[in-house]
């Protein structure tokens, strides 16, 4: 089950326990540039869960004891050999999920190394407070939790993992990863980075399979302490239920239907620009403000350059250096988002932009499309579509785009584009979002608190509020004298 993708080899058995593991199942992962097989993966079962977790439990008992200072220094370690290896991660990544070489290269995968570099450096910061309570000495500290599952999707495969891989590991917990089927394969290029480093065998664990079978076993299983999901709504409602007999700890990150709010007193170019970014990696990005709300007196000017760059986006193969997007994940992602579009337009919809597949390439490329005016109730604008579609509305007050901004079930992120810096903390205020961007987007560093409000999300993770959720947090009260009689 050895796969040469793009000159790198790649393993498809699952990483258990510190050995490759085979399963009788299989599945192909397909490449969205060409939909052609790339490479045959293990589909994991409840055993092979079961496996997997046993030896992350029986690994927990040692790894949560070493010192801090020796945990640092494997995640350190794992970083390394992510740096020296950006390339081939690169290649297999843009191979396997149709994301931009380029952006591999030169953001993503340097991330993919500050992700370990950040949570090591932050445990050894992490305060253990002591305060006194009457002459009473309390301490808080941060207690590994035990073995932490890590489910995630396609759209950013390694960075999104190790988001939380690296701070589950930091905090002393061990971990069992169910990667996306539809982008299984820098996973196990990942579990051969941590056996390079080091990492002692069960501390982290990688099995593949299908949501519905080895991402279900994993949800239910009684062993797991904590439960980090990023994925789709309908999702996490299945594993929430999964988990709850367990009363397992949650995180959730989930999607979105973000506003792209334009004030008449923006720079129109930034603005602009700010928004055709809102279609980066071909619409699948769960903080993309898809919803751009634009001030009525400017919106014919901001329209017309809009479609303008729009028009310009060079969409194809994603390891061209000129491509500015690239194609769809998959076939039945493909025909998702088709779909949406098909009933926007069979409910007399016409799209000001796009609006169907990009004939030209064929395949899975979906052209970059635009939607003015939908009606308030009209699926397009309120359900995530996850694909290069945008909608388009104007208001007259400020209070009717916050207004039109909250209405939605989803809180994930917001943009704001004025010049006025009251309006900036105004707005920021009352909308209804995780995270806000002022007159920019997708500045993120890792100290931030990242998640979202409403079906966008349950819990922060990020600096602090990472280890909050994957440590049991102890409070202790010694007396001054010892024990009272
Ligand atoms: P998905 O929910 O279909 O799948 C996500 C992961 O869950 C995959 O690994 C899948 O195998 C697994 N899974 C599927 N069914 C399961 C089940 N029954 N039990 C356990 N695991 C199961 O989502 P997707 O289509 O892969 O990803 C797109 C979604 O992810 C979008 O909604 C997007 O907004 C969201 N997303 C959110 C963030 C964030 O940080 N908020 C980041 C990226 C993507």
């Amino acid at each position: 089950m050895r796969a040469l993708v793009e000159g790198v080899e790649v393993d498809g058995r699952h990483w258990i326990g510190g050995r490759r593991v085979d399963s009788p199942r299989k599945f192909a992962a397909i490449s969205p540039i060409d939909e052609q097989p790339i490479a045959e993966i293990a589909s994991g079962d409840v055993g092979e869960i079961d496996l997997a977790v046993n030896a992350a439990a029986t690994a927990f008992q040692s790894w949560k004891k070493i010192s801090r200072e020796a945990r640092a220094g494997y995640l350190h370690r794992i970083a390394d050999i992510i740096e020296s290896r950006v390339e081939q991660l690169s290649v297999v990544e843009t191979r396997d999920n149709g994301s931009l070489l380029r952006s591999h290269r030169r953001g993503v995968m340097p991330r993919v190394a500050m992700n370990f570099r950040f949570f090591a450096d932050w445990l050894l910061q992490l305060d253990h407070a002591d305060f006194d309570v009457r002459g009473h000495r309390n301490h808080v500290s941060y207690d590994p939790s035990g073995v932490a599952a890590i489910i995630t999707p396609w759209n950013a495969p390694l960075m999104l993992g190790t988001w939380r891989i690296a701070p589950a590991l930091a905090a002393g917990c061990t971990v069992v990863y169910k990667p996306p089927e539809w982008a299984p394969l820098t996973a196990s290029l990942l579990a051969d980075i941590t056996a390079e480093a080091g990492l002692p065998d069960g501390v982290f664990n990688v099995v593949q399979g299908l949501g519905r079978e080895a991402g279900a076993a994993l949800s239910r299983h009684p062993k797991i302490r904590r439960l980090s999901f990023t994925g789709s709504v309908p999702t996490a409602k299945t594993i929430a239920a999964a988990a709850a007999p367990n009363l397992v700890p949650l995180s959730f990150e989930l999607g979105g239907k973000s506003p792209f709010i334009v004030f008449a007193d923006c720079d129109l170019d930034l603005a602009v620009n700010t928004a055709i970014g809102q279609y980066d990696n071909a619409g699948q990005v769960c903080l993309a403000g898809t919803r751009i709300l634009v001030e009525e007196s400017i919106r014919d000017r901001f329209l017309e350059a809009f479609l303008a760059k729009a028009k310009a986006i060079k969409q194809g193969d994603p390891r061209d250096e000129t491509s500015d997007i690239g194609p769809q994940i998959s076939r039945p992602h493909f025909e998702r988002v088709k779909g949406f579009v098909e009933r926007a337009v069979g409910a007399g919809l016409k799209p000001a932009l796009g609006g169907g597949p990009n004939e030209t390439l064929g395949g899975l490329y979906f052209k970059p499309t635009l939607f003015v005016d939908p009606p308030e109730t009209s699926e397009i604008l309120r359900e995530e579509v996850f694909g290069p579609v945008l909608c388009l509305q104007s208001f007259t007050t400020e209070a009717q785009a916050i207004e039109m901004a909250n209405d939605t079930e989803y809180g994930l992120a917001a943009v704001v584009m004025t010049g006025d810096p009251a309006r900036a903390e105004r707005v920021t205020a009352a909308v209804n979002a995780g995270l806000v961007w002022n007159n920019c987007f997708f500045v993120r560093d890792l100290r931030q608190a990242f998640g979202g409000n409403g079906k966008s999300g349950i819990g922060r993770e990020g600096g602090t509020w990472s280890f909050d959720f994957y440590c049991d947090v102890k409070n202790s009260v010694f007396a001054p004298t010892g024990w009272r009689k």
